[in-house]
């Protein structure tokens, strides 16, 4: 039987956490379309910080890219994430495509976290200059032989990340001085909250759900880092330095 680890601090604004729930190791994603994988026994503890409100799965957090690789990004993640092989990718290079195509020719693209490359493959299609870049498994690439890029994307990667600071800091040492990063993570306002069970469809360690902010915590993380942030909706969001010409749209300017 795993015991929850106690008093681990807040990644992202430093308070003591408090356990908030135990949910079963197989709980995922699939489960807000009716699929249900069989429990598999493993408690995993959620820890929320009564501060700023982010909710994490500190067990899980401190796992080796071994484990992850060996217990969620196996060979089944697909049964529990189908979306993350093409379709989401092609959607999420339709959405930078609609918001900043017209100032392509200025842009110089990355997308954090871009696993097999596939949206940006689809932008340069388009005529972008866009790479791609996925800090897991760690794989000897280094971030500053990447250079910096004006225009960062990190979709469905915040919330797997086991430490968001640590991902802030790799972000940051690829910002240009002039430089926009739009990310999706769903927000868990209204969805986690004291004396509330943890029945939020989100909160799935089998889809390695290990991060879970709310609004309040991406606030802190950006004003920790020096960067402006907004939010488009619950789950895109964009943090940034100074805004490139083609990107000051954002603020309605
Ligand atoms: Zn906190």
């Amino acid at each position: 039987m795993n015991a929850p680890a106690v008093a681990h601090p807040c990644p992202v604004c430093g308070a003591a956490t408090v356990i908030h729930d135990v949910v079963d190791f197989n709980k995922s994603c699939e489960e807000a379309r009716r699929y249900f994988l069989p429990l598999s026994g493993r408690a995993v503890y959620y820890h929320r910080c009564p501060a700023c409100a982010f909710t994490l799965a500190p067990e899980l957090c401190g796992w080796s890219d071994q484990e992850f690789q060996q217990h969620i990004y196996n060979q089944r993640y697909i049964d529990i994430d189908p979306d993350y092989v093409s379709k989401r990718p092609l959607a999420n290079a339709d959405f930078l495509q609609r918001l900043f195509g017209d100032g392509k020719a200025a842009i110089r693209h990355l997308d954090y976290g871009g696993g097999s490359g596939l949206l940006s493959q689809t932008l340069r299609l388009h005529g972008w200059d866009s790479s791609s870049y996925d800090p897991f498994p760690r794989n000897g690439q280094r971030l500053d032989e990447l250079g910096r890029f004006n225009l960062i994307s990190a979709f469905e990667v915040f919330e797997h990340v086991p430490d968001p600071a640590e991902l802030m800091q790799n972000i940051t040492a690829l910002m240009a001085d002039e430089c926009v990063v739009i990310f999706s993570t769903l927000l868990s306002d209204g969805h986690i909250e004291p004396n509330r069970r943890l029945t939020w469809w989100y909160a799935a360690p089998r889809n390695g759900h290990i991060s879970l902010f709310s609004k309040q915590s991406l606030i802190v993380l950006a004003e920790r880092h020096g960067l402006q942030f907004g939010s488009f909706n619950n789950v895109t969001h964009c943090l940034f330095n100074r805004l490139p010409p083609w990107a000051t749209k954002l603020t309605g300017a």
